[in-house]
């Protein structure tokens, strides 16, 4: 999974963070999140969650 720095706006807590069943996205602060790809298990429940579809395959 990546996520498109330039559809997310980085300026809030990162909603997706709560939805990943594995822990694999992170943020700190309220900045560009990111996704550990060793550990995401490919369900693509970010991706349908994003409200700004700034996370893709
Ligand atoms: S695809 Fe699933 S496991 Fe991977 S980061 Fe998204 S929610 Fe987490």
């Amino acid at each position: 999974m990546k996520i498109n720095e330039h559809r997310c706006p980085a300026n809030h807590p990162c909603p997706a963070v709560r939805v990943c069943p594995v822990k694999a996205i992170s943020q700190k602060g309220f900045g560009l999140p990111s996704i550990n790809n060793d550990v995401c298990i490919n369900c693509g429940k970010c991706i349908k969650f994003c409200p700004m579809r700034a996370i893709s395959a």
